[in-house]
């Protein structure tokens, strides 16, 4: 559990198993922490005030011992046709992040965070720019679920860790939290559409295959070359596209579970004939989808694919059996599109991975 400044314990850091001994300490019977869980998670409760299966005194005593939110909601916006809502919250600390809800069709997707910034400087997304400031507790995570919840139009239907932050440098929290989520006794969250998303942390996949975590797995590829990857994600220094891609054979062989692909399309530079050819090479004999996004970055040195060019590559993955998707851009207008997440943290300085590889062994991060 994560330690925070809060003078209360914050129990959706807690999963149900750590609900019941806590009960106990708070001289309730253990069986009185299905109730609080249900409370938490079915009726969304904000306080215990209202858990009226409690009798007044234990209600008074659990609102005296814990809280149920520490984020506050600081901006909610709206993109033009609605499909987009992008939330900022203020952490108990004051640090801030963003989480998105779209809409699509029948699908409801959740984009939450993992982190406060991110430290791995991606060159093309916005999040790198703030550096890393903090990893986010298991219940920072689930409260964004609960919160979007109260607020989304429909249920969701999908929740994807594709926020700020990389979920594999914070492992430990997001598979807490992605637990708590499918708890059946709770929010009972399909385990399989919660997708865990990774910039290519090599050993964390292996750690992830191993641990037989039930969630989904997308890789963000974004290069099919050794050479321009280094140049846009400088953590492929740290983990090379071949360890890379042996780590998602391993999880592959080991889980038996099929991976995305999530791709970016830069004009010019990543969308060749020569790159189509060498995905299909990398991606040979790895069960898979392609996700296939136009480059949303204000930098002019990333500039999206033309829609001719990322139609053309779509077709030739297809053509060669890759099942493939182009991701419309949602909520451009908004800033809440993949990699356009940002938080003014103020004065905070994040830390950023070509920091740490200065002063470091190159093979830790
Ligand atoms: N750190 C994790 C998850 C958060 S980023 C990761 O990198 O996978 C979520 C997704 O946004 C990733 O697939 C990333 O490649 C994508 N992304 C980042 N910047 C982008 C941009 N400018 N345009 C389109 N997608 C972007
Ligand atoms: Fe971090 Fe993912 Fe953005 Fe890269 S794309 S800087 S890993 S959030």
């Amino acid at each position: 559990m994560q330690t925070n400044n809060l003078t209360k314990k914050y129990l959706l850091d807690y999963s149900r198993e750590e609900v019941y001994p806590f009960v106990q300490t708070l001289g309730m019977e253990s069986y009185r922490g299905d109730q609080i869980f249900k409370g938490m998670y079915v009726q969304l409760l904000s306080d215990f005030t209202n858990l009226t299966t409690l009798s007044r005194s234990l209600r008074d005593k659990l609102n005296h011992a814990v809280t149920l939110r520490t984020l506050q909601l600081k901006e909610q916006t709206i993109s033009v046709n609605e499909d987009t809502v992008k939330f900022l919250w203020s952490l108990h600390d004051g640090l801030k992040i963003e989480s998105v809800i779209i809409y699509k069709g029948k699908r409801v997707t959740f984009c939450i965070s993992s982190q406060v910034g991110c430290a791995l400087d991606c060159k093309f997304c916005t999040t790198g720019k703030m550096g890393f400031l903090r990893n986010l507790s298991s219940g920072e995570i689930v409260e964004q679920v609960l919160l979007m919840k109260q607020k989304a139009k429909r249920p969701a239907t999908n929740i994807v860790f594709m926020g700020m932050g990389e979920p594999l440098l914070n492992l430990k929290n997001v598979l807490k939290a992605s637990y708590i989520l499918a708890d059946p006794e709770g929010l009972a969250f399909s385990q399989k559409r919660i997708t865990i998303s990774t910039s290519g942390i090599a050993p964390a996949i292996r750690k992830l295959a191993d641990s037989g975590a039930p969630f989904s797995l997308a890789v963000s590829l974004n290069a099919v070359f050794e050479e321009f990857r280094k140049k846009i994600m400088p953590i492929s220094k740290n983990f090379p596209l071949n360890l890379l891609m042996k780590s998602v054979h391993y999880y592959i062989s080991k889980t038996k579970k099929r991976v995305t692909f999530e791709y970016i399309l830069i004009r010019k530079k990543n969308d060749t004939k020569e790159d189509a050819d060498q995905f299909i090479k990398l991606t040979r004999d790895i069960p898979c989808k392609i996700n296939l996004i136009p480059c949303n970055s204000d930098d002019p040195a990333y500039p999206p694919s033309t829609t001719e060019t990322i139609q053309w590559f779509a077709d030739y993955l297809h053509d060669r059996g890759r099942t493939t998707i182009v991701r419309q851009r949602k909520g451009w207008e908004i800033k809440a599109a993949c990699g356009q997440l940002y938080a003014n943290n103020e004065t905070k300085i994040g830390k950023k991975i070509s920091d740490n590889m200065r002063k470091k062994d190159k093979n830790t991060i």
